[in-house]
């Protein structure tokens, strides 16, 4: 069928001005040419550099990826020789080293789909600044049917069985980063090192985001990583990668805006689940407003406060509005043809959307604005490693970034994706004041990016604590998270 969509100024660029690949067939995933028609168009420039950084990151990619004979011998090196050295590899390279050798990066699966998606996208932008080839080493249910393939003509799932990195990968590990540094060993020459990024990273691991420290990675084959935090900020720390960063993003404040539109196409079960989604509530509206509501532990409040700061959020914003009275005033006279705002309210739980339902299903249609409120899933609590649960989310996450204004929980990695691919600041709930709803509900977020909620705080000159939020000026303190750090 025909679905009003988004208006695009261009609806045959098909290609988000060369952000995607031409290379793809267009059938094993539908989303990938298409959901940029269903998103306001970004405002974002795209630098031409980038565009180039990523079609030569893909040839990289497709020559050392799963199935080219340069990954069959970078894996047969690593399982043979679990002591010798990446410069002792080369020495006995079979192809006589008429080609470069393939550096790779591993990523690791840790949290939740939202903190997936960003240790991901900033994993990605690593392996394209140090030429190293992405691969993704997920186990069952957490990668399958979710994400279609990014690089043309290849996978980045790493292959189940061969990989000799196995157990569980921690601050304790071995070969971390950290611990080969404590030992005061180098890592240059290591077969493989483990990066621990994880919020409870110590200061030795921390030491990844120091100069010195990526010189010597430069000559480790295998960096393996797990991190459950969006580290792009940390990566505009380090003097080596400032230039080429400062080209590949000219404006820093949409780094995982492009990246995230660039890598994350829902595979075709996700899109038949937004499309579905978008179809029977979006389609047909005016104004689309998306609404995360997210609940944490570590911030609780009640139900009964949480609704009253969105609700008094909203309306003060003049996202929804307030009354019959004020919504027939909005509308002007009487003749013109009532506004129709679709709400999504998308969260673990159900009490929100129904009471915001009921709110506008009593005060009527009679007013200048039509109010409708739906919420496509409310599954109580969270699981992890559930492909569908992580395909529900998904959807959710990409239904949201259709938005036209988003109303996001602050701190929440869900809410980080869904304002990113919709390249809009969202309208972030404050967190509550010692269990209650706080004077001011909610704020305009300064920026699209998301936040890193662990940077180092390490100063790599002196060898000791430092501020990352102090350290470069387009760098800042979170106002959602005031200890992490993000672009501006
Ligand atoms: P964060 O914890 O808010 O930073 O977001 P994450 O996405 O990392 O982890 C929360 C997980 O809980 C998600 O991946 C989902 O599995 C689940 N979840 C949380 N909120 C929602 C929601 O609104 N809808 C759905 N479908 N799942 C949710």
């Amino acid at each position: 069928g025909t679905v009003p969509l988004a208006t695009v100024p261009d609806p045959s660029d098909r290609l988000l001005g060369g952000l995607l690949s031409p290379d793809f067939d267009d059938r094993s995933c539908l989303s990938r040419y298409r959901a940029g028609r269903y998103r306001r168009t970004s405002t974002h420039a795209l630098s031409p550099h980038l565009v180039s950084a990523l079609r030569r990151y893909e040839s990289l990619h497709r020559l050392c990826a799963p199935g080219a004979p340069a990954y069959a011998r970078a894996i047969e090196r690593l399982r043979a020789s679990p002591n010798a050295t990446a410069a002792g590899d080369n020495a006995d390279d079979p192809s006589g080293g008429a080609a470069a050798p393939c550096d790779y990066l591993v990523w690791t699966p840790d949290a939740g789909l939202g903190n997936r998606i960003l240790s991901i996208t900033a994993g990605f932008l690593y392996a394209v600044l140090t030429d190293r080839v992405l691969l993704l080493n997920g186990s069952r249910g957490d990668l399958d049917d979710l994400f279609c393939e990014p690089f043309p003509g290849s996978t980045w799932i790493l292959p189940q069985g061969e990989f000799p990195v196995r157990g569980k990968l921690g601050i304790d590990t071995f070969q971390s980063l950290g611990n080969t540094l404590a030992r005061g060993e180098p890592l240059a020459g290591k077969p493989w090192v483990y990066a621990h990024l994880v919020h409870n990273y110590l200061t030795q691991d921390r030491r990844f985001f120091c100069d010195d420290v990526q010189g010597e990675l430069r000559r480790v084959r295998w960096l393996v990583f797990k991190a459950d935090n969006y580290f792009v900020p940390g990566l505009f720390l380090i003097p080596r990668y400032e230039r080429e960063l400062a080209r590949l993003f000219p404006r820093r404040d949409a780094v995982f805006h492009h990246l995230g539109r660039y890598l994350f196409h829902p595979s075709n079960t996700v899109w038949g689940m937004v499309t579905r989604y978008h179809g029977s509530y979006f389609a047909r509206a005016d104004e689309r407003v998306g609404i995360q509501v997210r609940m944490f532990k570590w911030a609780p409040i009640s139900i009964d406060d949480f609704y009253g700061q969105i609700v008094k959020c909203t309306h003060r914003e003049n996202i929804l509005p307030a009354t019959v009275a004020a919504a027939s005033r909005a509308a002007g006279n009487t003749s013109t043809a009532a506004k129709h705002k679709a709400v999504a309210v998308v969260s673990l739980h159900g009490e929100y959307s129904d009471r915001l339902r009921d709110l506008y299903h009593e005060h009527g249609n009679a007013a200048g604005e039509a109010v409708s409120v739906f919420q496509p899933t409310h599954l109580g609590a969270q699981h992890f490693g559930d492909t569908q649960q992580n395909q529900k989310a998904f959807a959710e996450m990409l239904l949201l970034s259709f938005s036209d204004v988003v109303v996001t929980t602050g701190v929440s990695t869900f809410g980080y994706v869904s304002q990113g691919l919709a390249g809009l600041r969202p309208w972030v709930l404050t967190p509550p004041d010692h269990g209650k709803a706080p004077d001011t509900p909610c704020r305009l977020a300064p920026t699209i990016e998301p936040c890193f909620h662990r940077p180092p705080h390490y100063n790599c000159r002196a060898k000791a604590r430092g501020d990352s939020g102090r350290t470069v000026q387009y760098i800042r303190h979170c106002q959602d998270f005031p200890d992490g750090v993000q672009l501006l």
